[in-house]
């Protein structure tokens, strides 16, 4: 055989492996879904127009019947919604309860119709319901409460001026709705056939919620835990904080971390996720989270070994022009890092008319 034909026949070989590991992947999966089902929960992947893709919202048939997550405010997804829940012999009007996961339009933005076509009871975490109801005075404060950390940090005006209304462009995918069951962190959701542990895990967003089904150990994780992608620490404003809130910046990924230190701590059989594939060993997921951001922090350190750089700098130096078509997510990423790297004293912090840089310490 030539060194030609031997290496095609190598090929082949290989592209039959990883096949057979995709499907064998594929068949696991639907297994731990039958799993979901048999505890009567099944997931509806909803389309959005965002990068991320599909979104997961998650149909309890209990009492009362429920929906947790419902993707964004669109004729498309309502469309495919009712269809999913027609599948499963459901209508829009059955629906007796929306559970909210967190702040992000992918997940709630059709939840004001929802609730208004079925009269269902909305639930949200406590501190969450106030920024829900005043949907579009908080976008508002957060795209201002971004623009003045995007420009402390090098992201040139023009740039946040042009983010600032991709922003605005995107608000009609989501909508208030009107918290009727406030839940507090540690509380119980309890429905006929099981009792969901309702656990605050701030990070991904400032009101990230987790659900926890102690006898079943399962946990429904929305976009705290996602498979295929880690969940970005994006900076969002303090939920509560007033108008103007002006002080320090979020220590977003810092509070990530810690979140996810809390759930790898807990025994589970199965995670639902916000997006994307189930998770069958949410501590193997955590772990490589853990490994990812460590690593990334000490990239990070190399770069302002040499010389003081903005976020933004770093940014660019990280990503190319990824870090200005998406400046603010970046951004959030690198000033993550950097927290984490300030708080073990291996970074300083200092700014200079107006803008902030940061060197080796
Ligand atoms: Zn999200």
């Amino acid at each position: 055989m030539s060194a030609e034909a031997a290496r095609a026949q190598e090929q082949q070989a290989q592209d039959k492996q990883a096949q057979e590991r995709d499907e064998q992947a594929e068949l696991e999966e639907r297994a731990r879904l039958q799993v979901a089902a048999q505890a009567g929960i099944h997931r509806l992947a909803i389309p959005t127009p965002f990068m991320v893709g599909r979104v997961n919202a998650y149909l309890i048939e209990d009492s009362p019947l429920t929906l947790v997550d419902s993707g964004p405010n669109s004729a498309k997804a309502l469309d495919e919604l009712e269809r999913a829940l027609q599948a499963h012999g459901r209508r829009v009007e059955d629906i007796e309860l929306l559970v909210v996961t967190h702040q992000h339009i992918d997940h709630f933005g059709l939840a004001s119709i929802l609730a208004r076509r079925s009269g269902a009871e909305v639930a949200a975490l406590e501190a969450l319901a106030p920024w829900l109801e005043q949907f579009g005075r908080e976008t508002d404060l957060e795209d201002r409460f971004a623009e003045r950390l995007m420009l402390r940090h090098g992201i040139p005006a023009e740039v946040a001026t042009a983010l600032r209304s991709v922003s605005a462009s995107f608000r009609g995918w989501g909508a208030p709705v009107h918290v009727t069951m406030p839940l507090s962190d540690g509380g119980e959701l309890a429905l006929r056939d099981r009792t969901l542990r309702v656990l605050h895990r701030p990070g991904h967003s400032p009101s990230d919620t987790v659900f926890l089904d102690e006898r079943r150990r399962m946990l429904l994780a929305a976009d705290h835990l996602i498979a295929h992608i880690s969940s970005n620490p994006l900076l969002a404003r303090p939920l509560g904080a007033p108008a103007d809130y002006d002080g320090p910046r979020p220590q977003a990924l810092v509070t990530y971390i810690e979140s996810l230190r809390r759930t790898s701590e807990l025994s589970l059989e199965l995670t639902l996720s916000g997006h994307g594939r189930t998770i069958p060993d949410h501590v193997a997921l955590i772990d490589e989270r853990f490994r990812m951001h460590r690593r990334r922090a000490e990239r990070i350190r190399r770069l302002i070994e040499g010389e003081p750089r903005s976020a933004h700098e770093i940014a660019q130096e990280l990503w190319g022009n990824v870090a200005v078509t998406q400046a603010y997510l970046t951004l959030s990423e690198v000033l993550g890092h950097m927290d984490l790297l300030l708080g073990e004293g291996r970074a300083a912090e200092q700014e200079d008319a107006g803008v902030v840089r940061f060197s080796a310490a």
